[in-house]
């Protein structure tokens, strides 16, 4: 039930009715609208009980559901983003970064380290949407493309969880160059016979679908992510069609080859496990 009240005075009749909801207990569901008690959604790992919506969540939060707890060594997270381009448009990109920083504590979108899932060691590069949109700045590209080469040099399976609307175009050319230089490093990860696990988590679009989230040996995606690389007016407008219902969401991407597996959140960690075990040709360890 919501905890909803109102009151109306009788000398105030124009007034509208007050409507109170009790601050940080409940909270609205973006997918189906329900009102929801905000502690059976944090128990769930921020999925919606009514309709299983997965919510956006930080990078740190997601961290916390699929490593080892404590097993995070990060790497890299002194790299800074520049101006090089003096970008302004609205607002400077030097006061954009700054105000991004104070938003989520990081010093750039993504998160990488070494890090232990279900005991076996994995890198793994987490993004962060909340900073600039998870968009792939310079210092982006350059902590994925470490992350990739750190795979290598440890001889670990590397997993990376996208959650981005791609280039940041504050960077421009500098931006879309971290498309190439991350798939480079991933196609020496191939060669060097080295697993890449890449969750698409809503959304992934534009860039990083276009680079990293797409080349995983195995790709997985929460349940309704929106993935693509255009959005769907762009698309629409081009073909002059109407797009099909689910157009852009995982299980769409699935039906259609573009993914292998849909999973909920709560599976995640143990699928993860199952299929470093597979990769590493060995059962999986008991669960700690
Ligand atoms: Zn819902």
């Amino acid at each position: 039930m919501v905890a909803w009240f109102w009151k109306r005075d009788k000398d105030a009749k124009e007034r509208p009715r007050k409507v109170v909801i009790a601050e940080g207990l409940w909270i609205k569901c973006d997918s189906c609208k329900e009102i929801v008690y905000r502690a059976e959604v944090e128990r769930a790992g921020r999925v919606c009980p009514k309709c299983r919506y997965p919510f956006r969540i930080s990078a740190r939060e997601r961290l916390a559901l699929l490593i080892d707890e404590g097993s995070l060594e990060e790497r890299d997270a002194g790299l800074v983003s520049q101006d090089p381009l003096g970008f302004k448009d609205t607002k400077r990109y030097r006061d954009r970064l700054k105000s991004a920083k104070e938003k989520t504590g990081l010093e750039e979108a993504v998160i990488s380290g070494l890090a232990r899932i279900g005991a076996f060691p994995v890198v793994v590069c987490v993004f962060e949407f909340e900073f600039m949109g998870g968009s792939m700045a310079s210092v982006v590209g350059e902590k994925i493309a470490r992350a990739i080469e750190l795979a290598g040099v440890k001889r670990v399976p590397l997993i990376i969880l996208s959650a981005s609307g791609g280039a940041r175009m504050q960077e421009g050319i500098l931006s879309l160059m971290q498309m190439a230089k991350t798939a480079a490093a991933l196609q020496r990860l191939g060669e060097e016979r080295l697993p890449y696990i890449s969750i698409l988590t809503d959304p992934t679009t534009g860039g990083v679908t276009a680079s990293v989230a797409m080349l995983g040996d195995v790709i997985l995606a929460e349940p309704r992510a929106l993935i693509g690389f255009a959005g769907p007016r762009v698309i629409s407008e081009t073909i002059r069609q109407p797009l099909p219902e689910g157009f852009q969401r995982s299980e769409f991407l699935l039906e259609h080859g573009q993914l292998d597996l849909v999973v909920e959140r709560r599976d995640l960690k143990e699928t993860l496990r199952r299929l470093l075990a597979f990769f590493a040709d060995r059962p999986p360890l008991p669960v700690p």
